[in-house]
């Protein structure tokens, strides 16, 4: 008998396929470990729905008109509308909402076969690091409980890092795929800007939001991914016209010969980020737990036939202000619409429109969407507009020509994804500064719509996981995802769950 919850995507897709197990034994399986919601990492789960797409999706199986990854189960991120289980956002002004219709990614992986366990808990709209800003309670790191799981996707990767689920959807602004994956020792990949469709998200910046697959392995996200993505003009009028594809198709490529010209891959590192000397790392803002693990992996990467050689991205050092007044601005435009008359929570109590928008918004949201909100509205008021807003766009095109140069001269950037592994619950939720500052590796790529992942490289001080950032030119999914299975098929950093896993 096989132990369904140590398997993963790929595996659990050929079991059903074979008819060794049905979806409906492999939902009940999930669903009963879910019992007690470890970690905090669930929102709402609702066993008759699972059960019922089980069902659906055994019949197709014995029909033979099964997906691809029919009978797989996934959980989603509270941000994705779903017909049949609550949306929150982990939002308090979102209690109990109930969306007339699935987001597109949700119901393309539905298509795909795959049946729903349930939402997960994330930061307050998307906004946060550590996932601590839920209305619901933060999640905890199945590698060590008393750390968090970085955010704002903390429910998605605790939950496939303590194997509650083989896979989840998580949306990334600026690094909220990336960074919860590393933190908690799993793979996720943010494809480029409009690969997948927006539509059913809940906004948080408009220009920034982008799902993506996390899982344990890349092989396991290239399956998700092909599923996720294709156009949805008609939805979403920044989805990208290009056709549906298959990013598992270059999973085997040796690196000797994945470089864009056939030859060997070359891996640019950003001196600005950590400087390559004689096949070492030095870095002044990176903890030296991350930089061993990164330096091995690059060492690694090379015996595998890829070249590594310094790049520069001088511009990238303005992310987190450029960041942060683009990405505050359009959240104060998006949540303009969570004001007690069309979704969601109203106060119980007021006198006239105004002050039942006023204290609606201030009952429903949190302090750091507060923050955010204000923020954004003072960035863009007049008289501080080209001050800020405009000059933070123009520096946003800056920061992507110099993605470009870079890959000029490289086909994929690696780099930390963050500058330490997991923090402790607690240990930065007063200061948002210090939340923000963390992100200084993951906003570049965001800003600039780039394909980005993150890869487990292994263990730093205290046994927590270290992520190893790829990140590629625009499309360029595929080639990261073979640089990061060739590295998996020689590693086992992806294999290593949590000791105390539930
Ligand atoms: N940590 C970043 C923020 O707080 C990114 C969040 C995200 O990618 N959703 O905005």
């Amino acid at each position: 008998m096989h132990d369904l919850h140590q398997l993963g995507v790929a595996e659990l897709a050929a079991l059903l396929k074979r008819k060794e197990v049905s979806a409906v034994e492999v939902a009940t399986r999930f669903l009963a470990g879910l019992g007690g919601n470890p970690h905090n990492a669930f929102l709402d789960i609702d066993s008759e729905v699972s059960l019922a797409q089980a069902k659906a999706s055994d019949e197709k199986i014995a029909k033979g008109t099964a997906g691809p990854l029919e009978g797989v189960p996934i959980a989603h991120k509270d941000v994705f509308v779903t017909k049949d289980l609550v949306t929150t956002a982990g939002s308090k002004i979102l209690t109990g909402y109930r969306s007339p219709f699935d987001a597109t990614v949700v119901r393309k992986l539905r298509e795909a076969g795959m049946v729903t366990l349930g939402k997960l808990n994330c930061d307050e709209f998307a906004m946060g690091s550590s996932n601590e800003n839920s209305a619901f309670g933060a999640v905890s790191n199945p590698w060590e409980s008393s750390h968090v799981p970085g955010g704002s996707s903390g429910g998605s990767a605790a939950a496939v890092a303590a194997r509650l689920t083989p896979a989840a959807t998580g949306t990334d602004t600026g690094g909220s795929i990336r960074q919860p994956a590393a933190f908690c020792g799993i793979t996720g990949i943010k494809p480029t800007y409009g690969r997948a469709s927006r539509y059913g998200m809940v906004a948080f910046a408009s220009s920034l939001d982008q799902a993506g697959p996390m899982a344990r392995s890349a092989e396991d996200c290239a399956l998700l991914l092909s599923a996720m993505c294709g156009p949805d003009l008609d939805r979403d009028s920044t989805s990208l016209e290009v056709a549906q594809e298959d990013f598992a198709r270059d999973l085997r490529k040796p690196l000797a010969s994945a470089g864009k010209s056939g030859g060997p891959l070359r891996i640019g590192v950003p001196r600005e980020w950590v400087e390559w000397q004689n096949g070492g790392l030095r870095a002044n803002d990176v903890s030296t737990d991350v930089i061993a693990q990164i330096s091995t992996a690059l060492n690694q990467l090379m015996a595998l036939g890829a070249q590594v050689a310094p790049i520069g991205l001088a511009d990238a050092g303005y992310a987190i202000p450029v960041y942060y007044i683009v990405a505050c601005a359009e959240a104060s435009s998006n949540l303009s619409r969570f004001d007690g008359v069309k979704f969601g929570h109203r106060a119980a109590q007021y006198g006239d429109l105004l002050d039942m928008y006023q204290k609606t918004r201030s009952e429903g949201f949190g302090d750091e969407v507060k923050r955010r909100i204000m923020t954004g509205a003072y960035v863009l008021s007049h008289g501080y507009y080209d001050a800020y807003y405009l000059q933070a766009q123009k520096i946003r095109r800056m920061i992507a020509d110099d993605f470009q140069r870079a890959f000029a001269e490289c086909d994929v950037i690696a780099g930390p994804v963050a500058p330490t592994t997991a923090w402790k619950l607690g240990e930065k939720s007063d200061d948002p500064v210090a939340n923000y500052l963390a992100d200084i590796f993951t906003l570049p790529a965001s800003l600039a719509g780039l394909p980005c992942m993150s890869v487990p490289v292994g263990l730093g001080g205290g046994g927590m996981p270290v992520g190893m950032q790829l990140i590629g030119n625009y499309l360029d999914e595929a080639r990261l995802l073979n640089v990061a299975h060739q590295f998996q098929l020689h590693t086992t950093h992806h294999t290593q769950a949590p000791g105390a896993a539930a």
